[in-house]
């Protein structure tokens, strides 16, 4: 016998666990099922520094422990599960983990994106040391430094010209003799004084002890291989929605990034909310209000249903 609930939060990241305190706070008593990775990317984040309200910082996971309070103290449900299976054809919605089935009468998902990394040893040892895959987020930690962006499409060269108000120099180390970036980005990166580039070379090992010190690159054409000097690398290659569980269900867009209309997905009584929708922003306080924005949306949508007559289960034309 599955086991019925209003509204079933899939991911327990800023997005998911938001949508959790208000939908909370609305009395719908949301199960949040956050996955065996809970928390999110904010959960391999050290210093948050650009959280509102935390004008020391505060530490990823010491933030993401607070979401999780607040929401659990108006009546939430977390689950440290992951989600096996979904199936949003009929009403009630259902979500199974690997022990149980449940049903829902509206679904929030909030399953997030990861950054792609390079999948080097020292990389993974050295993030938050200097290895970061957000800029916005850490490039003020290397203030008038020498830094390293990794990758040739728009988020290094967006990632480049960031760092570039502060880094005394940029390096883009990028694989290939051209970027993938749009032709203006590009320009604006080639142009800048303080970004050189390095073509054709790919990082095989960030280097440091405790703190990283430098990139040993290898030249894919020479086959030489030297070390840059930088206090930072910012790898920019790219983000993957988990959207896996959703193929076929719901519509993607060509990077699989779920497509919404403010948070309404192609299913009626289904949202989504913060990076899995979310190919522009991808911080912690905009997938905290895109979350909120989820949670009001379906509490009023769960509203209009009980004071409708039955409907007949539909796709959203917007
Ligand atoms: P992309 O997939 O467009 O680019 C990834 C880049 O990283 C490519 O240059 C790729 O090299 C390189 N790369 C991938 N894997 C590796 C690897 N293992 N080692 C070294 N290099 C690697 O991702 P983005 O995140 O840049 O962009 C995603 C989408 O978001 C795009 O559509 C982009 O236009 C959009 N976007 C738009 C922005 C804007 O308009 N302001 C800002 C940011 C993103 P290669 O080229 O050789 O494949």
């Amino acid at each position: 016998m599955a086991e019925r609930q209003q509204v079933i939060v899939i991911g327990g990241g800023p997005a998911g666990l938001t949508a959790a305190i208000y939908a909370a706070r609305a009395n719908l008593s949301p199960l949040v099922i956050e996955g065996y990775a809970a928390g999110g990317q904010l959960m391999t984040t050290t210093d948050v520094e650009n959280y509102p309200g935390f004008p020391t910082g505060v530490q990823g996971p010491e933030l993401m422990q607070m979401f999780r309070d607040q929401a659990a103290r108006f009546g939430a449900t977390m689950l440290s599960v992951d989600v096996t299976r979904v199936d949003f054809s009929a009403r009630p919605f259902r979500v199974w983990t690997d022990d149980t089935e449940y049903e829902a009468d509206a679904v929030i998902i909030s399953t997030g994106a990861n950054a792609k990394w390079l999948g080097l040893e020292s990389e993974s040892r050295l993030r938050g040391y200097g290895v970061s895959s957000c800029a916005t987020c850490d490039g003020f930690f290397f203030k008038d430094k020498d830094m390293v962006v990794v990758g040739g499409g728009d988020t290094a060269m967006e990632e480049a010209l960031f760092l570039a108000r502060m880094a005394s120099s940029i390096t883009v180390v990028h694989r290939r003799d051209e970027f993938r970036a749009s032709q203006i980005m590009a320009q604006r990166v080639l142009d800048h004084p303080k970004i050189s580039v390095r073509w054709n070379a790919v990082v095989e090992e960030v280097v440091g002890e405790g703190l990283v010190s430098g990139v040993r690159v290898r030249d894919t054409v020479t086959g030489e291989t030297d070390t840059i000097p930088t206090a930072a690398v910012f790898v920019a290659i790219g983000h993957e929605p988990n959207t896996g569980l959703f193929k076929g269900l719901l519509d993607m867009d060509e990077s699989d990034y779920l497509v919404t209309t403010g948070t309404s997905t192609n299913i009626e009584g289904v949202f989504a909310c913060g990076d899995v929708q979310d190919t522009v922003y991808r911080q912690a306080i905009t997938a905290a209000g895109s979350g909120c924005q989820a949670a009001i949306d379906a509490e009023r949508w769960l509203e209009a249903q009980h004071s409708e007559p039955a409907q007949t289960l539909g796709t959203t034309n917007n």
